[in-house]
This record gives structure tokens, sequence and C-alpha cells, in this order.
């Protein structure tokens, strides 16, 4: 896998949205749902003005630090614009040797994250509760259980909640990896652990159910060959191609394993990244895909806009079906499974406010196209944050494993932020379960042994104060979340 190629942040958009309709017409689709757009963009500018805010505090510091009441002006500053203190170690010594304004951005990337994850009922109470697919619904297509396999990608933050309109849930996983190539051993040990749960009675109403594994792809459509998925170096055909070749791998192992038809069901997103619209690959009877039997959301939007309700919801049941029964290429063997067919209707439905959100707030197409994260997550990452480019992710247990991974996540952060003088806030997160005895303890070792291995793998960056890793850990089964673990000589007291 390719991981090193055709990244850039610099982009110059291309004037095509998607709905380009003159400014006497609206671009108004009636089965958007407006009033879930408006909540969705309060939270994300709420989340936005948390990172946002940090340079224009950070620069406020700088002017004053030389002042003789310097840490207690500086809290105040702090507080009132972030609304959480900064450490005293990093203040208290500014008037000797300078305010150290690298480490003070990190500390402050890291603080506004864990910021976000605090106040996640808060934040997101607005949204959650009327957003459009809802466990029942995903049940009533008949699945227990929903994995997802986005690629980490910064940009694809917020499929769950904007993209597929999803809400968060208990029968809900996301679990990323780089260009979607997600780990099948670790799958069937997922599948396995749900298979268990349901097994022994813990998700009542589940026997005539199934799983469904979901991976999604990107591409961009105003800049293919640059802006797509990094892993695949931007090539949208092989970031397809082997999405597909995971998801037929996770089926052929669980069958081989376990007996035919004990695999889960699969379905293949990809996602166009200018725009938020998704492209879904429709089954056929057997649960087969096709790269060349899919339906374009974005299409459909354009073709239906100026519809009515029912016009629209019965044009796009149309296209499904047409695209289901083509012959020739991409031809499949019978129609889907009814449920299936209604999971996709619903998703396709609920991408529709997706598109006009970006229509409506963001000019028909994303400003910034390519890269725009704040930090890189190392490790295993967390679920609470729905937001394009917060963060890359690099899944990984051990440097060792994840390395590529990382050096994508390192060369986009140079772009980002080494060019201006800023360090690369490396946030390394763990999740253990207090069910487990020990496993706190053994989940912060891992933290520090990985926190070392990645301060090895970059000695220059790290010797130079341009790498800041900080360690946290999450409780699985209880409450703990995003907890910062000191390094072991800062903990002992110096
Ligand atoms: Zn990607």
């Amino acid at each position: 896998m390719n991981v090193s190629t055709n990244l850039s942040v610099e982009n110059v958009p291309s004037p095509e949205p998607v709905c380009t309709v003159g400014p006497s017409q609206s671009c108004r689709h009636a089965l958007v749902d407006a009033e879930l757009n408006d909540l969705l963009y309060i939270y994300e500018e709420l989340v936005r003005s948390r990172f946002s805010a940090i340079t224009n505090t950070l620069k406020k510091l700088s002017i004053y630090q030389h002042e003789l009441d310097f840490v207690t002006h500086a809290q105040r500053i702090a507080k009132d614009n972030l609304r959480y203190e900064l450490p005293l170690d990093l203040l208290e010594d500014a008037w000797v040797s300078g305010l150290n304004l690298r480490a003070l951005h990190s500390y402050c990337t890291f603080r506004s994250f864990k910021e976000c994850v605090a106040k996640v009922r808060f934040d997101q109470a607005s949204w959650r509760e009327v957003n459009a697919l809802h466990t029942d619904y995903i049940q009533s297509c008949g699945y227990h259980t929903v994995n997802i396999s986005p690629c980490s990608d910064g940009r694809l933050q917020g499929l769950l909640s904007f993209i597929l309109r999803l809400a968060p849930s208990e029968s809900v996983f996301v679990k990323s990896y780089a260009g979607a190539m997600f780990d099948i051993e670790e799958d069937i040990a997922n599948w396995a652990h749900r298979e268990l749960e349901r097994l022994s009675g813990g998700l009542p109403g589940s026997e005539e159910r199934n799983y469904l594994k979901i991976a999604a792809y990107h591409y961009s459509s105003s800049n293919p060959g640059h802006e797509g998925c990094a892993a695949h170096g931007s090539d949208t055909n092989k970031a397809i191609e082997s999405a597909l070749a995971r998801l037929n791998g996770l089926r052929a192992a669980i069958n081989n394993t376990y007996g035919r038809g004990a695999a889960p069901e699969i379905l293949l997103i990809g996602v166009d990244t200018d725009i938020d619209s998704i492209c879904i690959y429709l089954p056929d009877a057997n649960g087969d895909i096709d790269p060349d039997r899919y339906i374009d959301n974005g299409v459909l939007y354009q073709q239906s806009l100026g519809m009515d309700l029912e016009a629209a919801r019965n044009y796009i049941s149309d296209a499904v079906a047409k695209v289901e029964s083509q012959s020739g290429t991409g031809q499949g063997a019978g129609k889907m499974a009814a449920g299936m067919r209604n999971l996709i209707l619903g998703l396709l439905e609920a991408n529709l406010s997706q598109i006009e959100f970006v229509v409506q707030y963001h000019a028909g197409r994303y400003a910034v196209i390519g890269h725009n994260e704040r930090f890189i997550c190392a490790g295993e990452a967390m679920n609470e944050l729905h937001l394009r480019n917060k963060f890359y992710f690099a899944h990984l247990r051990t440097v060792e494993e994840g390395a590529a991974h990382l050096d994508v996540g390192i060369k986009i952060f140079t772009n980002l932020n080494i060019k201006h003088g800023l360090a690369v806030p490396v946030l390394v997160h763990y999740h253990y379960s207090s069910n487990v005895p020990g496993s706190r303890e053994r989940m912060i070792a891992r933290g520090r042994r990985v926190k070392k291995a990645i301060e090895a793998r970059y000695p220059d960056l790290h010797a130079r104060g341009f790498l800041n890793c900080q360690i946290a850990i999450s409780d699985k089964a209880g409450t703990e979340r995003c907890t910062f673990i000191e390094d072991e000589v800062k903990a002992a007291g110096h």
C-alpha cells in the first residue's frame, strides 16, 4: 500500500457545486430536513470555535508575557476565551525564557478536544434525537449491528452524523483505517464478540437480524488526482477495489471458519469529500457487490430537485430499481433483499440533507477541500466527536504496525503546522475496560510505550520541540473519558 503520495493542503476549489441554480431560485430539496441542518450547523460552529479561538488567545498571551502579574492575567484570558486554564509550568517561566507557544498550542489543541468530549451530551443534545436514521430504523431493515470502517482521513470524521445522518448508538460502530483497509482479523473478533452477546441474550429481538459491515472509501470530484484518498495515491478505482476486497475477505473468512451463511452482509459506500454526497454500491440477491453497480446521490439530488416529496421519493426508488436490474456491465444475480433496499433508500434520502447542508453553509463545496486537521490521534479513536477535519487518525497497537499511517499523518502536519513554526500535536489514546482488572494500568503502559516509539521514530522533530505527544485513556465500560496521563517523571513530581 502506497500511503505517502499525493498530499497537498493548498487547494483552489473549482466552482461547480452540486446545486447551481441562479440566485432567484433556491436549492431546497423536498426531502431535506432543514431544521436538522440548522442544528448541525450550530454544533459545527460550536466545536469549531473551541479550536479556532486558540491562535488568538495565544497571540494575546504573547503580548503580555513580560508583565508582572502575567500568570494571573494569562489564566483570565484563557478562561474567558477558551473556558479552561493553562498548565502553570508552561506559564511561570515565561519572563526568563519567553513563552513556549509551541507547547501551549499543542496543549490547547488537546484540551479543546477534551472539552468537546466532556460536553458531548450537551453539545449534541439538540440533534441526536432528531437525526434521520435511528437504531429502530436499522433494526426494521433487519440489522442488529452496523459496523462501519471509513478511511481515517479527517474529512470522513463527520461520516456518521453528518454524511449518513445515522444517530450514534450502541448498535453502530465506527472504526477508521487508512484507505478503509480494515483489519480482517480484528473485524472477525468484533463480529464474534457481537455474536456472543446475541447468543447470550444481550441483544433482545436480534434472532432474525443480521450483522452489517460497511466500508466507506472517498474521492474528490473537483481534484480527483490529488485530493482523493492518500492511502491509495488518490486512485479512486484502487480505493474501491481495495475496500471491496476487504469486505469480500471478511465474508469469506467467516463463512470458511463458521460455516456458509454465518458471514455478515456487506455494503460499500463512496464519499465525495468536496460536497459530502455518497455513492452506494447495490448488492444483488446473493449480497455480492460489483464496482459497476452503484447509485450516485449527488446526481439524484440534482435530478429530483424541485419535485414534491412523494415524487422525489418515487424517483429515487425507481432509480435504484433501474440500476439494480441493469444488464451487461455490473449486472447482478437478482434483486437485493427488501431490508437492504430500505436501508439504502434511507441512507440516500438522509444524505440529501447533507448535500444541501454543504450547499447552504459551505457554498456548495468546502472551501478547504483537502486536509485541515487539528491534531493526530494515534492508537484508538474516540467516537464522541463527529465533525469533518478535526483530527487525522492513525489506528495502531504498536508503532511498527502503524508506521506507514503515522508517516502520512506527519507528512500532512508538516504542511499544516511545522511549516508555520507549530508543533505536531499527537494524542496517543487507548480504551481500557473497568470490567477487566488491571486493564487501566496496562493501557497506560501501552500509551507510554507508543509515545516513546513515536518520539524515537521522528527524533529530529522531537529534539527540536516540533512533536508533542499526550497520552490519554478512556473507559469502554464506565464513564472516564479522555483522561490525560502525565509523563512518569512529571507524575512523580520531578
Ligand atoms: Zn483516505
